[in-house]
């Protein structure tokens, strides 16, 4: 398996029709990159950034998330990168407030998952995110050698367009503060895109895509949003389900508003990792993938044994579906 793996890598990601879906991978610490490139990933969709703020007491300075940023810009070799401001609170740890000097008062409140968390948290502490956004605009200029790399950045957790507004607006002051101050600079400001992992941006998506240059949609959090139940609680375990219909309308509705817009749309949620998911979501419209690196290979397999019509034949059949297990048994069955 691990020499077909080999030849693999070399091999386009593309649907027997020759149309051409993009594979990217997840990072969360920058020790995963060799393993990424070694499974063919043909950018990095989503570098979930709270890896950088970890466990460290103090929170790293604009240099040191500059260098950070600046060597896995250079590691992807011209590839895209798609760097997502921190998204903290939720289950991803209050202790993590404190640090950002917010009081327990703030912070405390019972369901933390409904609270501050993503953009909303970071809106509250811009200087946290414009020394983010700032380091992240230094690494994606072109570097001493010419080399220029492709960067992205990303907003989690939105849910309506004034956050979207409010974090553009930072995001402009930083960029024409580095441009004052003679700063190396990317020539055109990097696309700035956002999560869509909420009901509420899924449902809004028509409109949210007119302030955001591409969207991600985050599964993980979506499937936990729509139907409350909580991502990390085994006692609901059962109930969490990336393939409930709700879910998957709402996918679809985000999907059609993308590609309307004229807007690049990904999954980077976990479904992304089942390449058996990855046709059904390739019917429903959806041609960039980001997944763990680990699932790359199996993805990519399978996608090329497939043609759109396989994929679109998939969609008709569930999305005629109203129960999970169905659908799940559905998808399990698929191309087998
Ligand atoms: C998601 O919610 O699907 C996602 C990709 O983000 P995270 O898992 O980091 O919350
Ligand atoms: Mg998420």
């Amino acid at each position: 398996e691990k020499r077909s793996y080999g030849r693999l890598r070399r091999l386009p990601a593309q649907l027997q029709g020759g149309e051409a879906i993009e594979l990217h991978a997840n990072l969360e610490l920058p020790a995963e990159l060799p393993m990424l490139l070694r499974n063919g990933a043909k950018g990095i969709g989503l570098l979930r950034s709270e890896f950088l703020f970890g466990e460290r007491e103090d929170l790293p300075d604009e240099d040191g998330q500059a260098a950070v940023y600046r060597s896995i810009v250079a590691g992807m070799d011209g590839h895209p990168v798609t760097i997502r401001v921190l998204d903290w609170g939720g289950e991803k740890g209050r202790a993590c407030m404190r640090r950002l000097g917010l009081s327990d008062s703030i912070t405390d409140g019972d369901n933390p998952a409904l609270g501050l968390r993503g953009l909303r948290l970071l809106l509250r502490v811009p200087d946290v995110l414009e020394a983010q956004f700032s380091a992240i605009l230094r690494a994606a200029a072109p570097s001493a050698d010419g080399a220029i790399g492709q960067v992205r950045v990303l907003l989690p957790m939105v849910t309506s367009a004034d956050e979207i507004v409010a974090a553009r607006e930072i995001y402009e002051k930083v960029a024409r503060r580095l441009k004052r101050r003679g700063e190396p600079m990317p020539e055109t400001l990097p696309p700035l895109g956002i999560m869509v992992e909420t009901p509420a941006a899924a449902l809004t998506a028509d409109s949210l895509a007119q302030y955001a240059d591409f969207i991600a949609l985050g599964t993980n959090d979506l499937t936990m949003y729509t139907l409350a139940v909580d991502r990390a609680d085994a006692a609901v375990a059962d109930r969490y389900s990336p393939l409930h219909p709700a879910v998957l309308r709402l996918i679809s509705m985000t999907a059609t508003s993308a590609l309307r817009a004229h807007r690049p749309i990904s999954v980077c949620g976990e479904m992304a990792s089942d390449p058996r998911v990855v046709a059904l979501l390739i019917g429903l419209g959806i041609r960039s993938f980001s997944m763990s690196s680990a699932a790359l290979p199996r993805v990519k397999r399978l996608v090329r044994t497939l043609t759109l019509e396989d994929c679109d034949q998939l969609r008709r059949q569930v999305m005629l579906e109203t129960d999970s297990e169905v659908i799940r048994d559905l998808i399990r069955n698929f191309a087998t």
